[in-house]
């Protein structure tokens, strides 16, 4: 036992004993450092005690790093020291750590060169990358000593896709497996079918939700169109019932004579041609609507003057109107330019703007119509001062059935269908109509044509 150890070690145990606590703590964790780093030779069994006894002084006293490897090269140096033959090498098992020594006597001097576990597998680790294979190494009990993966027999040994060379044919201390990288990753079956797996799972995911928003979408539009079509239902019901109920009372009253004189009669006799014209405007607006959605209405062709046609659809409109105080100004700026089309059809789609016009306009009872023509288009736009469209009623007016805010709250009467078959008609000539309106101020429908060139 080297002295200057064991007088190291004294010291530490007098200060601990004369009450120095830090003192003792501070010499201990010193010895031990360089008693690792190898200042004096001793042998395990010393090693041992003193990291016991330094232990009770400095329990903070811990084995350096990668002390197993160290004593395990120690150990496999002091067994080739003890072997009989001159030169060797040989590959150990020590505590589960790979190492290898060679050795060599040369005169009175003895060589090694040892190779610990992290050498080697840094080693591996190298070959694996370089050949693209992954390497399994068991030790004679079949302890995994490197790597991991199926063992020897497995489906690519088996299938020879595999490599394997026992302990016995390489004179090391393991036997090895090698497997090529993507063979290894392919073959694993638990990964293979985990993908397949997710994969499904994922497609499942996929078409269950767009299966559901489909649903769901179909479901809120059939529910849409059927509210849409009651609505309809109810609203031209209404239409025909109320002209119907005044023709049948006026009948009633003349069949039994209870109209005093003719002049009364007279009376009787326009307001029931009013109320008949009006079934017949209802029907044929249906019937209409309906030949254009089916597209069977046959448009004719001709040529119309725009400023006398539209004046002439104003004035028509106005007689019917004035009895309820309204007056419809016309302002014909587009002398002499003509368009082309079916001018019945053509007067139904203005007629419809300014029975609307009327419609939401119940206190400003001024209608203002406007011919105008410029680059080769005419535009023809209807105005009123009335209740205005909402924002997002805007852009839906022209939808079929649709009714607007302002009309289910004033109780207007009317089908929805009014501005889808103005726009249809508009449409069928090549043209097109828009609408600028503002809630509480009115509303300005204009219908853009071509102009008739021929
Ligand atoms: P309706 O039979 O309901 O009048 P329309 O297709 O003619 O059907 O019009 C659709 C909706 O557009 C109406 O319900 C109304 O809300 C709105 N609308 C149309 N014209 C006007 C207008 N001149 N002023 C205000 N709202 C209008």
């Amino acid at each position: 036992m080297p002295a200057s150890l064991v007088a190291r070690g004294a010291r530490c145990s007098v200060l601990e004993e004369s009450g120095e606590r830090a003192g003792a703590r501070r010499e201990a964790a010193a010895l031990w450092t360089e008693l690792t780093a190898g200042a004096w030779k001793v042998t395990r069994g010393t090693l041992d005690t003193y990291l016991k006894e330094l232990q009770a002084w400095a329990p903070d006293v811990a084995l350096p790093a990668r002390w197993e490897e160290r004593m395990a090269l120690a150990a496999a140096a002091e067994w080739a020291f003890g072997e009989q033959a001159a030169s060797g090498r040989a590959g150990l098992l020590i505590d589960g750590h790979v190492v290898s020594v060679s050795w060599r006597r040369e005169g009175g001097a003895w060589k090694a060169r040892l190779a610990g576990p992290s050498s080697w597998r840094a080693l591996w680790g190298k070959l694996e990358r370089d050949a693209g294979v992954v390497l399994r190494l068991a030790d004679a009990e079949g302890r995994v000593i490197h790597g991991h993966g199926a063992p020897r027999g497995s489906n690519a040994t088996a299938r020879g896709q595999a490599a394997f060379r026992p302990a016995a044919a390489t004179g090391l201390p393991w036997s090895v497996t090698a497997t090529p990288v993507a063979v290894g990753a392919s073959s694993d079956p638990w990964t293979a079918r985990r993908r397949l797996m997710f994969a499904g799972l994922l497609v499942f995911a996929v078409l269950l939700g767009s299966g559901s928003f489909l649903i769901a979408r179909a479901i809120s539009r059939e529910l849409a169109v059927a509210r849409l079509q009651s609505d309809f239902v109810a609203a031209v019901s209404h239409e025909f019932r109320t002209p119907l109920t005044s023709i049948r009372q006026l009948t009633e009253m003349l069949a039994r004579g209870r109209m005093a004189n003719e002049q009364q009669k007279q009376r009787a006799y326009e307001l029931m041609m009013g109320e008949s014209d009006r079934l017949r405007r209802v029907v044929e607006s249906l019937l209409d609507f309906g030949r254009m959605q089916a597209r069977e209405y046959k448009f004719r062709s001709e040529s119309v003057e725009a400023t006398e046609w539209a004046r002439s659809v104003a004035e028509e409109f106005e007689e019917t109107v004035r009895s309820l105080g309204y007056a419809v100004e016309f302002a014909g700026l587009a002398e002499g330019a003509r368009i082309r089309g079916d001018r019945e059809a053509l007067s139904g789609a203005l007629w419809n703007l300014l029975d609307n016009a009327v419609k939401y306009s119940p206190d400003e009872k001024q209608v203002r119509v406007a011919v105008s023509s410029s680059n080769g288009k005419v535009e023809v736009s209807v105005r009123d001062r009335g209740t205005g469209i909402a924002k997002e009623d805007l852009k839906r007016v022209f939808g079929k059935f649709y009714r607007g805010a302002n009309a289910k709250k004033q109780g207007t009467k009317g089908t929805g269908i009014g501005l889808a078959t103005v726009k249809k008609i508009v449409e069928a000539h090549g043209g097109t109509v828009r609408v600028q309106s503002e809630p509480g101020r009115g509303s300005e429908f204009t219908i853009v044509l071509p102009c008739d060139e021929s």
